[in-house]
């Protein structure tokens, strides 16, 4: 993050809310309230996991190939036939994305709330300590 005055980079006083700063070069102090708040910097809240839905009978369902359409935007415009090829290529599930423990919890009840079987396998990374991640999916975890 870069300092609104002199654009130099800042130093975080603190990294949960209320978020503070100063900055490195001209010493401004800022603030502000992280929404969602930042995670907390245990690692186990930063093991990462490879999210997946897993179709119920191997391939997906009239079903799960709607549910789909509404839990992803990118396919929400997109032809049902061209939905269904792409959900179709992985075996017996898709994989949305990569996700730091602290924001699976959300999106797994986000998928199970679209009557989807969400899969979570841990992909053994650990994401920066320092790091506040940007979120793959937040956006989805943010519209309910
Ligand atoms: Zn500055």
């Amino acid at each position: 993050m870069n300092c609104s005055l002199c654009g130099a980079e800042v130093s975080f006083t603190s990294e949960q809310n209320p978020i503070t700063w100063v900055c490195s070069r001209c010493g401004e102090p800022g603030a502000g309230i992280g929404d969602p708040p930042p995670p907390l910097l245990s690692p186990e809240n930063l093991v990462e996991f490879e999210v997946s839905v897993t179709w119920k009978n191997g391939s997906p369902s009239l079903d799960e190939l709607a549910a789909m359409r509404r839990l992803v935007p990118e396919f929400a415009n997109m032809p049902p036939s061209r939905v269904r090829e792409r959900l179709s290529t992985g075996a017996g599930r898709y994989v949305l994305g990569r996700q730091p423990k602290y924001l699976v919890v959300e999106l797994v009840e986000l998928i199970a709330s679209h009557g989807l079987i969400a899969t979570l396998e841990p992909t053994g990374n650990l994401l920066r300590e320092n790091a506040i991640p940007e979120p793959l999916l937040l956006r989805w975890a943010s519209s309910k």
